[in-house]
């Protein structure tokens, strides 16, 4: 098969690969669609993969092309997404099914070979039957889209609130995408990018902004006549935003950090106090939820796609081979050209 594998950071080739062969309860995927996450940016440019070398890639779905011995007969020839965290059941968190929170886990494109490949043997435990007529893309769009549910989960979102999200980037989008699901009133995006709002605009999202030209906290002040934001999720991993949020949210609200940060997050003495006067709820989110109690977020998101009211597909901006790859992850880092979510279609 072929792959694109990591020897080092910013040293990411197209080579032949063995094809795996899947173990017990496994199942051979023949993936059709891997995203790129912003993560895999800076992990396949500078920070590096768990070890070397690694295919990248945590963002798949594909076609369940053959099965391990003792793996479930159904999942022949299903379209398929998966959750790519192999968690290790022995620890306190996996005991309660806070998979994200595990103590010792594997994971898909960062820890073991993923999904920038023709072909990947993943556990049918980690599978995703998609419903029928969701495509392959659709599929691939799962993780960030459960990644975003979740965040918006964290933050507790009611009908009716009034939403804001710091950040355009996909997972920013997709976020902004489940309020309107989730029933919000008025969803608020900023970005410093004029190209992101373009797009988030092009989305339908008309309260979103340039923060470089427009304060995001005296626009949402204005718009809501001086009641401020119920929850707003920092999606850019960036101290001035943060700030923001806590700025734009009304007293009693909710603030949820989610943007991976870049560097140090600190805080001034006025967001700070910003906390304590409003006595805001400042809440962390990470990675998605995997159980079935209360809900599972994986089947949700395919299902909240299968019938029309999340719309993933204008979300990706760019389709590509694998063979494409080590000149567009350089073409990512300098950040020379606009993209949303950018795929290969292997
Ligand atoms: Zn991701
Ligand atoms: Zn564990």
């Amino acid at each position: 098969m072929k792959a694109l594998v990591l020897h080092a950071p910013g040293d990411l080739r197209l080579e032949e690969r063995p094809d795996p062969v899947p173990g017990p309860g496994e199942a051979l995927l023949r993936i059709r669609a891997s995203g790129i996450c912003g993560s895999d940016i800076a992990r396949v440019m500078t920070k590096g993969t768990y070890s070397f070398p690694m295919i990248p890639g945590h963002e798949f779905a594909g076609e369940v092309v053959s099965l391990g011995p003792g793996t479930d007969p159904s999942l022949l020839g299903r379209t398929c997404a998966a959750f790519p965290l192999l968690p290790c059941r022995a620890c306190d968190s996996c005991a309660i099914g806070e998979y994200a929170a595990c103590r010792s886990y594997d994971y898909f494109g960062s820890r073991r070979d993923g999904g920038f490949a023709e072909l990947l043997a993943v556990p049918a435990w980690n599978l995703v039957p998609a419903p029928d007529g969701l495509s392959f893309e659709e599929a691939a769009m799962a993780e960030p889209a459960a990644v975003a549910l979740h965040a918006l989960r964290r933050g507790g979102l009611s009908a009716g609130d009034d939403t804001g999200v710091a950040g355009a980037g996909p997972v920013g989008l997709l976020l902004a995408a489940w309020a309107r699901v989730g029933g919000s009133r008025r969803v608020f995006l900023w970005d410093i990018d004029p190209r992101r709002v373009a797009f988030a605009r092009s989305l339908g999202h008309d309260r979103a902004f340039d923060s470089r030209e427009t304060d995001p906290v005296e626009a949402i002040r204005e718009a809501t006549g001086g009641r401020m934001l119920d929850l707003a999720v920092e999606g850019a991993g960036v101290s001035a935003t943060l700030e923001q949020c806590l700025r734009a949210a009304r007293p009693g609200g909710v603030v949820v950090a989610m943007g991976n940060p870049a560097g140090a997050m600190t805080l001034s003495r006025e967001g700070y106090w910003e906390i304590l006067r409003k006595q805001l709820d400042l809440r962390g989110t990470w990675n998605s939820s995997y159980t079935d109690l209360p809900k599972n977020e994986w089947k949700l998101v395919l299902e909240t796609m299968a019938d029309g009211r999340l719309d993933t597909k204008p979300f990706i901006t760019h389709r590509l081979r694998l063979e494409d790859g080590p000149e567009a992850f350089r073409t990512l880092l300098a950040r020379s050209e606009f993209s949303n979510k950018v795929m290969f279609l292997p």
